[in-house]
């Protein structure tokens, strides 16, 4: 009977501290402030530029040894067709730097490349020397997926090969999005297992636990599900917590 009782007190607590943080992002306006880094630091369009005369890319160093990576939150080319950004990742990793501490790196410029298929790869490289300067135990590459997808995130993880993803990186981000009500979760639905993609460079060349996780778009244009986009900041929030304390 006891054991039952403080059961229940622990799920009331658990649930007051998804609902302290979605609060949190009220108060702050965080959608606004999501809307307006879109605009400025993510802006979509079709101009090319050099990557030797313009720096393609915004990386902001943390204090905490998490990475998180959007290399499709601008426009990129691939087979020489431009396609379309992952709309909103660009300001989902700048929002977590702010609220974490991470440290970010994300594609702003047109620059004729896409970093989950090239190789050669100057967006692989500057993450080989960010980590190589920095303490980073985990990478998360973020990238978007479309509505009529039956998840809501989907994590790439190279069919759990063990030395590329550790178990722990993936119980806590399944752990969060459950917990903040993104339940519907899928493992390696699409081209997460391409040899090129950043997360297996990370995994393989730097040895660096990685995992891709693709979101649902239902969750990233805050105008459209002001809530969702809540939901998703705070389970991203709480893993990259959780996972900046973990010992690996
Ligand atoms: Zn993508």
């Amino acid at each position: 009977m006891n054991k039952v009782v403080s059961k229940k007190k622990l799920e009331v607590e658990f649930l007051g501290k998804q609902e302290d943080v979605l609060q949190g992002f009220s108060r702050r306006r965080i959608n606004e402030e999501a809307v307006n880094v879109e605009r400025i630091h993510f802006y979509k369009t079709d101009k090319r530029v050099n990557p030797k005369q313009e720096e393609p890319f915004l990386v902001f160093p943390g204090n905490v040894p998490v990475l998180l990576s959007a290399p499709h939150a601008v426009r990129h080319y691939r087979q020489k067709k431009i396609k379309m950004s992952d709309q909103f990742t660009g300001s989902i990793v700048y929002l977590l730097h702010k609220l974490t501490g991470c440290h970010v790196i994300a594609a702003t410029k047109l620059y004729g490349g896409d970093p989950n298929i090239d190789n050669p790869c100057i967006y692989k490289e500057k993450i080989a020397e960010i980590s190589s300067r920095e303490k980073v135990k985990f990478v998360l590459d973020i990238h978007g997926s479309a509505r009529e997808r039956e998840f809501d995130v989907n994590f790439g993880t190279n069919s759990r090969k063990p030395f590329l993803v550790k178990e722990r990186i993936l119980e806590t981000l399944e752990l969060n999005f459950q917990s903040f009500g993104l339940s519907r979760i899928s493992y390696d639905y699409s081209t997460a297992t391409g040899p090129n993609t950043i997360a297996n460079y990370v995994a393989c060349e730097l040895r660096i636990p990685a995992v891709q996780v693709e979101i649902n778009k239902q969750y990233r244009v805050p105008a459209q599900n002001p809530l969702g986009f809540h939901r998703l900041l705070g389970a991203l929030m709480e893993s990259i917590k959780e996972l900046a304390q973990t010992n690996s």
